[in-house]
């Protein structure tokens, strides 16, 4: 029986993987190692309650004792904190999704490869803040790292029994988020509840603001760098607003491959769980008579500053995405806690990136997690002093 754990359970992407693991049959066909969820206690309890993990744990201390009341009884052990998500990991699992938002993710992640296996890869700030580690922490202990972010999917679909050599160009789409078809005058003005909505995807609300000021995207052309170890000008990022191509891969013949697929992440999900196989999918098919037309663009560099980020941030690689995703973090914590504006959120990263590039490290490649962490918090120092301040330019 195969062995799964899912990490971020209760979120987006961990609702999505249940519902597959369960159309899949459940605890009848997977035996089922670790979930965790933040704070959603409910729902982690009743998640767990329907297929029997060893364990469940939230990442929050302090929900431990009604975590524990709601699983009395059942014999699933319960645990909380940080350190106890981590130790999770450390629980052997054939098939682990990691699908915690933010750096929270990586630890887990790096801890769950090493006991070889499947990492399903969600989590998109693991490869971006400490890639090189991530990816030779697999090839150490035998393990695999699935993409599951959609582009990341379609592209690793339109590369099987392909030649990396004879890749000219990736090129990831963008649907432009919320607010692709406003004036830039307004952004500045733009609240959270009108960033928070996507046109084309259901997804967590980190992400669907990230996707709105493209800080999505600008994480996924590192992510793409890092996980197909290709030059950071052969990625191109297209404005796609049907979000029907994922991706499309260029070769040195001129041919090019394009995914296709609706608009809904248990597709990749779908793939990574079965890979190498490919299994029936409760997604929808799509109909492109009906569509009619599939449109693109570029994205317009002074409207989008982030993507300008991500190229700089490629530049000096080492630790710099590191810096990057803590900076992006804080920014949207304080843009979700109305403390900045929207458009101030990329300003403050891009402070953040100046003032941590005059000190020394910014590129050193990180030598281990500590050099990671270190980084990581180090930036979410820097981001809440010029935050504090309003001192970015
Ligand atoms: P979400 O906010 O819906 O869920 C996040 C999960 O992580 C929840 O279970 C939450 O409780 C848990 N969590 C949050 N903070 C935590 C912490 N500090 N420690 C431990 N657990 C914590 O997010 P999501 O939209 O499902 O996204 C998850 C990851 O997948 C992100 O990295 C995101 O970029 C990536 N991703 C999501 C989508 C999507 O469609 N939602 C698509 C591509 C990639
Ligand atoms: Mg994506």
């Amino acid at each position: 029986m195969r062995s799964v754990s899912i990490f971020g359970a209760t979120g987006s992407i961990g609702e999505s993987t249940m519902d597959l693991l369960l159309r899949q049959g459940g605890a009848e066909t997977y035996r089922f190692v670790a979930l965790t969820g933040g704070r959603n206690l409910a729902r982690l309890a009743e998640m767990a309650r329907a297929v029997r993990p060893e364990i469940a744990v939230v990442a929050d201390a302090g929900c431990l004792p009604e975590l524990r009341e709601r699983l009395a009884g059942t014999g699933i052990a319960t645990a909380a904190g940080p350190q106890a998500v981590a130790e999770a990991a450390d629980r052997p699992a054939d098939w682990v999704m990691s699908a915690i938002v933010g750096a929270a993710g990586l630890v887990p992640g790096m801890r769950a490869l090493a006991h070889g296996g499947t990492l399903a890869l969600a989590n998109k700030e693991s490869l971006v803040t400490a890639g090189p580690l991530l990816l030779e922490q697999a090839r150490r202990h035998g393990a695999r790292i699935l993409p599951v972010d959609s582009e990341h999917s379609a592209v690793f679909q339109a590369l099987v029994g392909e030649d990396m050599a004879t890749v000219e160009r990736i090129t990831i789409t963008a649907s432009g988020g919320a607010f692709r078809d406003w004036p830039a005058e307004r952004l500045a003005a733009a609240t959270v509840a009108e960033a928070s909505t996507h046109p084309n995807w259901d997804m967590g609300q980190r992400i669907t603001i990230d996707s709105a000021s493209m800080f999505n995207k600008a994480l996924e052309v590192i992510e793409a760098r890092e996980f197909f170890d290709i030059a950071p000008d052969r990625i191109e990022v297209l404005i796609h607003p049907e979000s029907v191509i994922h991706a499309i891969v260029g070769f040195c013949d001129g041919g090019m491959i394009a995914h296709l697929g609706a608009p809904d992440m248990r597709h990749a999900i779908g793939y990574a769980l079965n890979w190498p196989d490919r299994a029936h999918l409760p997604v929808a098919r799509l109909d492109l008579a009906a569509a009619g037309r599939l449109s693109f663009r570029a994205p317009d560099p002074v409207r989008y500053p982030a993507l300008g980020l991500a190229r700089a941030v490629m530049e000096t690689r080492g630790l710099a995405g590191a810096a990057f995703n803590a900076a992006k973090e804080v920014a949207l914590d304080a843009f979700i806690a109305g403390e900045v504006g929207f458009t101030d959120m990329a300003r403050v990263v891009e402070a953040v990136l100046g003032e941590l590039s005059g000190r020394e490290g910014l590129g050193n490649p990180a030598r281990d997690l500590d050099m990671v962490l270190d980084m990581d918090q180090q930036a979410r120092r820097v981001a809440r002093t010029a935050i504090d301040g309003r001192n970015w330019s």
